[in-house]
């Protein structure tokens, strides 16, 4: 999805809270505190925003009310969604790893506040990364890291160079995704 795309799909708080939702929920609420499923939407009219926000969901069973956001990076944040996402879609796609002064300038946030999202976002992509595992077709080889060997001076298995174990999924051989 090119940068239009993905600003024209998430230009509004309640498409980025839709998506959230499916994400969070993909077979349906389930209540945070009892597991229940059934619950009822609730409009909190005090909320500042809450015509562009989508309603809270309360359970059926112990009342508690849950907003999608609650237990995301996002939760209680002043920043709007549409923001976050974007933030997420930049850091996503530059490769050498945007800055949080280039941030604040797209996103017309403060420099502190361009910082805190960038660094809450990177910890959610590498606990994300840490979860996931290689499937379909994976192929692993390992190399050896560092400079001249001193001590044996042995080479392959039995080298005092650093082993890199470096697994890459397959599909259709192509490269889906890269440990190592
Ligand atoms: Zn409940």
């Amino acid at each position: 999805m090119n940068l239009v795309e993905f600003s024209t799909r998430f230009s509004t708080e309640s498409a980025c809270e839709e998506y959230l939702c499916q994400l969070r929920w993909k077979e349906g609420f389930r209540c945070p505190k009892c597991d229940n499923t059934e619950f009822m939407s609730v409009r909190v009219a005090r909320r500042r925003d809450a015509k562009e926000r989508l309603p809270l969901f309360e359970c059926k069973s112990c009342h508690r009310q849950t907003s999608v956001t609650s237990g995301t990076i996002f939760h209680r944040s002043h920043v709007p969604l549409t923001k976050w996402f974007l933030a997420a879609y930049l850091i996503a796609n530059d490769k050498r790893g945007i800055a949080a002064t280039t941030l604040s300038q797209h996103l017309g946030v403060s420099y502190p506040t361009a910082w805190l999202m960038l660094n809450k976002l990177r910890k959610a992509m590498s606990e994300r990364n840490s979860r996931y595992s290689l499937d379909e077709k994976v192929q692993v080889d390992e190399f050896y890291l560092g400079g001249i060997s001193h001590g044996t001076g042995k080479q392959g298995r039995g080298t005092d160079q650093a082993t890199v174990l470096i697994g890459v999924s397959l599909r259709s051989d192509a490269p889906q995704h890269c440990f190592m």
